[in-house]
């Protein structure tokens, strides 16, 4: 039987209940349990997946195929371990639920009410994953305590509080100390608020998380525990930490895994061990080396929209023993007149996937200002695509050669809408989604990548490599290194003559974990760190002579 952990948050958003949630379970997981993480949402769409950037970040796709909230790529890039499509669980997707089977007659001659019909639906999700083996499963609960739309999950964990034996469920309630510059003070008051917003909904919590830019000094830690009925021990300081993987190392200093072990009465554990974590973070701490990666997408100014690639590098970088500077570079402002001034201090370049026509040409740009200067190159989705238009232009000279997801009467279709895709009009889930195997060619550059020959990789487009032109790009020195066994769709493109050139039709960063860097972000950080040690050799000896 698995016991429940529920993590809600007050005050305000973006207070890090997933990474809070992810360190609680890196931490029990270190102990030997066996921990699932979760998330639920309370906005209506059924998943993120036609949710904009603006509006949501990234969207995490998972090995089944579901599009999914970005922290469940935290959940994995924390724990090590794929989530699914029961992960993550929106209002959206209980009301379909609810009402497909009122429409198939479940609830025949009741009246079909949030409460119970939703609240049950949302119990049934929440205590979905705890027959699978888990010890824990830790629930996030999406959204802030007092929103309307939140109701009925907190009502759910009401529920469950006392439907469940007392230590087989837990809520831990993140929230804000702020500190007022003008009073000098970290101020108590929001974080009393909100627990009391939380017990006015039914929901008592049993560990108080505060955020916060200062230490907690024992008198507040005494003072919030007496305002908030929980003991001093349950209120746990959660600093701003310089990166996130230092997070379960400070939740571990604070033993917010302990407290939550001796509320649950679990005794059978062991010693954290965290050998290889600390490995990564002293590797991330004292690097080598520093370079500079452009990064060229058109969600630049938002932190959340590229969070896998951003993390992958994190990885990448550490196991190099190199710090990775990304240059955050907008795809719109590239000119053929500005490329090389905004290229040229870089090490390498990657090209992030995207949808539609806006930032397209800058891109295309990009990309040939890395071909023809040995730039350390990388393409996913639709930077792979864009590669493969600017090869076609520039050096099969085919001029009108795109994609017909911006040009649909492109005489040179090189990036054609996949044939399964032709006849779907529906938006919701209909991409090429999740995990599928690919072939690697011997003896290139993916062979080397990746040590082996068959992969498997997830994937997230509608647009394919059109294969009617692959003879011609081979001739010219572009390969397809990698291919759908059955379907033959190319997954991997890379140029012959060029120091690191690959572009990718699937999202490797989505597979990169602390523990597990994915190869083809270590093999582009290594390739990058030698582009920037033979920089800087050139240049030596000219310094040394001026010396002289
Ligand atoms: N828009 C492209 C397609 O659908 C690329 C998608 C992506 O980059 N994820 O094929």
């Amino acid at each position: 039987m698995a016991k429940y952990i529920f993590v809600t948050g007050g005050v305000t958003s973006s207070l890090g209940k997933g990474i809070i949630s992810a360190s609680l379970a890196k931490l029990l997981q270190a102990r030997g349990l066996k921990v699932t993480i979760q998330k639920f949402d309370p906005y209506i769409n059924v998943d993120p997946g036609t949710l904009n950037p603006y509006e949501h970040g990234e969207c995490y796709v998972t090995e089944d195929g579901a599009e999914t909230d970005l922290d469940l790529g935290h959940y994995e890039r924390f724990l090590n371990i794929f989530t699914s499509q029961a992960n993550n669980v929106t209002t959206g997707r209980i009301y379909q639920t609810v009402i497909n089977k009122e429409r198939e007659g479940a609830y025949l001659g009741k009246t079909v009410q949030v409460i119970p019909h939703i609240t049950d639906e949302i119990k049934r999700r929440m205590l979905l994953l705890g027959d699978q083996g888990y010890d824990i499963v830790i629930t996030e609960l999406g959204g802030t305590v007092g929103d309307i739309e939140s109701l009925p999950f907190i009502e759910a964990v009401r529920q469950l509080q006392w439907e469940l034996p007392d230590e087989d469920c837990l809520v831990v309630h993140l929230t804000l100390v702020p500190y007022l510059k003008a009073a000098k003070e970290l101020k108590t008051k929001p974080t009393q608020h909100s627990v009391k917003l939380l017990s006015q909904e039914g929901v008592n919590p049993d560990i108080i998380v505060c955020r916060t830019e200062r230490p907690l000094s024992p008198e507040l830690r005494r003072k919030i525990a007496l305002f908030c009925n929980v003991k001093t021990d349950a209120v746990i300081e959660a600093a701003d930490a310089p990166t996130i993987y230092e997070v379960p190392l400070a939740m571990m200093r604070e033993k917010l895994d302990q407290i939550c072990l001796k509320k649950m009465d679990i005794t059978n554990y062991n010693e954290p061990e965290l050998g290889k974590w600390k490995e990564f973070l002293d590797k991330l701490k004292y690097p080598k080396n520093k370079i500079n990666i452009g990064l060229i997408g058109k969600y630049i100014e938002l932190q959340d929209a590229y969070k896998s690639i951003l993390e992958a590098f994190v990885h990448a970088g550490a196991i190099n023993e190199c710090s990775v500077n990304v240059v955050n570079i907008h795809s719109e402002f590239i000119s053929a007149e500005n490329v090389s001034e905004k290229l040229n201090m870089l090490d390498g370049l990657l090209v992030a996937p995207g949808f539609g026509l806006r930032g397209i040409e800058g891109k295309i740009l990009a990309v040939k200002y890395a071909r023809e200067n040995d730039l350390p190159f990388f393409g996913i989705c639709l930077g792979m695509q864009m590669a493969v238009i600017e090869f076609a232009r520039n050096v099969l000279n085919l001029k009108d050669a795109h994609s017909t997801e911006m040009d649909v009467n492109s005489p040179n279709p090189v990036i054609d809408l996949m044939e399964e895709q032709k006849k779907i009009t529906a938006k919701g889930g209909t991409m090429r989604l999740g995990a599928y195997p690919c072939a690697i060619k011997q003896g290139s550059l993916a062979e080397k990548v990746y040590g082996k020959l068959e992969i498997s990789e997830r994937h997230r487009h509608r647009w394919e490599f059109n294969n009617a032109y692959l003879a011609a790009f081979e001739e010219h020195g572009m390969i397809a290194s990698g291919k759908n066994p059955e379907s033959n769709l190319v997954e991997i493109i890379e140029i012959r003559n060029h120091p690191y050139f690959i572009g990718v039709q699937y999202h490797p960063e989505l597979k990169s974990t602390v523990e597990n860097p994915h190869p083809l972000f270590v093999s582009f950080i290594k390739a990058a760190n030698d582009f920037n040690e033979n920089k800087n050799a050139k240049k030596k000896p000219s310094m040394q002579g001026e010396m002289i």
